[in-house]
C-alpha cells in the first residue's frame, strides 16, 4: 500500500487534442477552439489505505486526476506514491488497479480468463494466478464463481462490474482507482455493489481514489471527500465537516440534498443584509469585514429553514412546488417571493400544504452562513 500525493497538477489539453482511452468514455474531440485547463494546480494527499472520493460536476477534471495518477497522461506537476516520485513511471509499472464506469473488460474471454489476463500479461506463475483468483472470488462473496464461466456479454451490468473489481483485486494493486464504477447500474445494484466494494477496501485496506458525481455513493464510500469543481480541488474533508464548515459557496451548495439556499443581496447601510424587501441582520464578525454596498450571499440550508411566523427574520411566500421525500417523512416546498430566488424549505410530511398556498417563512439566526459575494469564501 502507499500513500498518494498529488502536488501542484496541472493538465491543459491542447487545441483540438483528442485522447481516447479504453473505458474512459467518449473523447471530446469536439473542443477544437481553446487550450482547456482540466486540472489547474491540484494539491491532494490521500492517507495509506484511506479512500479518497472525489466528487464533483460532470467535466470538472475528475477523471483526468485518476488517468495523472495511473499514469495514463502527460500532465505538470508532481505524483508520488509514498516518497517515490511517479511522474516518469510508465502506468504498467505502477501497480494500480482501475474500475471504469464501463466495465472494458475483454468480450471474447470468459470471467476467469478476464481475471487472469493481466496476471499472465504481468508473467506471473500459473498457480500463483490460480490461488489469486480463487482467493478473490472468495472475497467476492457468494455467486462470483459463476460470473468467472461466462463471457462479459452475457452478464448483466452489475455482474460485469463485480467482474472488473474482482480483475482490478486480482493484481494487488498499491493503489486503486475507481471511475463513477456504479453510474451504469440501476438503483438497486448500485447500492449493492456499492457496499460490496466497501467492504473490499475496509478489509484489504488499499489506498484508493474514488470518482463521483453522487454524493450518495461519496458518502457511503469515502473517508474523506475531495470537492473539485473547474480543474481545483476546492476542499478536503469528511462529510461532516464539509457539510457543517464549507469553504465557500460552492462545497455549500453542492453538498446537501436539496442544495443550500443562496440569496445573493448586499451589506446595507444599516450592517443587515438586503434583497429587495428582506432585511436581516448580520454577525459583527461579518459586518466588520465589509463595506456598505458590498455584495454578501446569505446561505440556508433547506432543513434549517422553517413555516413559522415569529420574531425572527421572516417573509411570506407562495408554495409554488413541493417534492415529498416520503421514506424520510420529509417533504420540501419551493417558495416564491421576488425578488428572492425560490427559497427550498424540507419540513416534516405530515403538514398540510398545497401548491398555491402562502406561507410564513423564518430564518433562524444562528443557522444562517454569510459568504463574501465576490470571492464567494464563507465568512466568520
Ligand atoms: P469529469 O471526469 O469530472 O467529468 P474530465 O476529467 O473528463 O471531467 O474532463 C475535464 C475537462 O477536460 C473537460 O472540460 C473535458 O472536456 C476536458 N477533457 C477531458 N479529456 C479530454 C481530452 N482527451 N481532450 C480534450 N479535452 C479533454
Ligand atoms: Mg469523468
Amino acid at each position: 500500500m502507499a500513500n498518494i500525493r498529488l502536488e501542484k497538477v496541472r493538465k491543459v489539453f491542447a487545441p483540438g487534442e483528442t485522447v481516447k482511452l479504453p473505458g474512459s468514455g467518449p473523447a471530446h474531440s469536439d473542443r477544437a477552439a481553446a487550450p482547456n485547463v482540466a486540472l489547474d494546480g491540484v494539491n491532494l494527499l490521500v492517507r495509506d489505505g484511506e479512500t479518497m472520493v472525489v466528487l464533483g460536476p460532470s467535466g470538472c477534471g475528475k477523471s483526468t486526476l485518476l488517468r495523472v495518477v495511473a499514469g495514463l497522461t502527460r500532465y505538470d506537476g508532481h505524483v508520488y506514491f509514498d516518497r517515490r516520485l511517479m511522474d516518469q513511471v510508465n502506468p504498467s509499472q505502477r501497480n494500480i488497479g482501475m474500475v471504469f464506469q464501463n466495465y472494458a473488460l475483454y468480450p471474447n474471454l470468459i470471467g476467469y480468463d478476464n481475471l487472469g489476463f493481466t496476471c499472465r500479461v504481468r508473467g506471473r506463475p500459473h498457480q500463483e494466478e490460480r490461488e489469486r483468483i480463487l482467493a478473490t472470488s472468495e472475497i467476492m462473496g457468494i455467486g462470483f464463481d459463476k460470473l468467472l464461466k461466462h463471457k462479459p456479454g452475457r452478464l448483466a451490468g452489475g455482474e460485469q462490474q463485480r467482474l472488473a473489481v474482482g480483475r482490478a483485486l486480482v493484481r494487488d494493486p498499491d493503489v486503486f482507482l475507481f471511475d463513477e464504477p456504479l453510474s451504469n447500474l440501476d438503483a438497486k445494484l448500485r447500492v449493492r455493489t456499492r457496499s460490496e466494494i466497501r467492504r473490499l477496501l475496509e478489509r484489504f485496506g488499499h489506498t484508493a481514489i474514488y470518482v463521483t458525481h453522487d454524493q450518495v455513493e461519496a458518502l457511503a464510500l469515502g473517508d474523506r471527500l475531495a470537492i473539485m469543481n473547474e480543474g481545483q480541488v476546492e476542499q478536503v474533508g469528511t462529510y461532516a465537516l464539509l457539510y457543517d464548515k464549507p469553504v465557500n459557496a460552492f462545497v455549500a451548495s453542492f453538498l446537501g440534498s436539496p442544495a443550500m439556499n443562496l440569496l445573493r443581496g448586499k451589506l446595507n447601510g444599516r450592517g443587515s443584509w438586503e434583497l429587495g424587501d428582506l432585511e436581516i441582520p448580520v454577525p459583527e464578525i461579518v459586518r466588520s469585514r465589509l463595506r456598505a454596498g458590498w455584495k454578501l450571499i446569505l446561505g440556508i440550508r433547506p432543513e434549517h429553514a422553517r413555516l413559522a411566523r415569529d420574531d425572527l427574520p421572516a417573509f411570506e411566500g407562495r408554495v409554488v412546488h413541493i417534492e415529498r421525500d416520503l421514506p424520510r417523512r420529509v417533504q420540501t416546498l419551493y417558495v416564491e417571493c421576488p425578488p428572492l430566488p425560490d427559497v427550498a424549505i424540507t419540513i416534516p410530511a405530515g403538514e398540510r400544504i398545497l401548491p398555491g398556498d402562502r406561507v410564513p417563512v423564518t430564518l433562524p439566526l444562528d443557522r444562517l452562513v454569510f459568504f463574501e459575494g465576490k470571492s464567494e469564501l464563507r465568512m466568520g
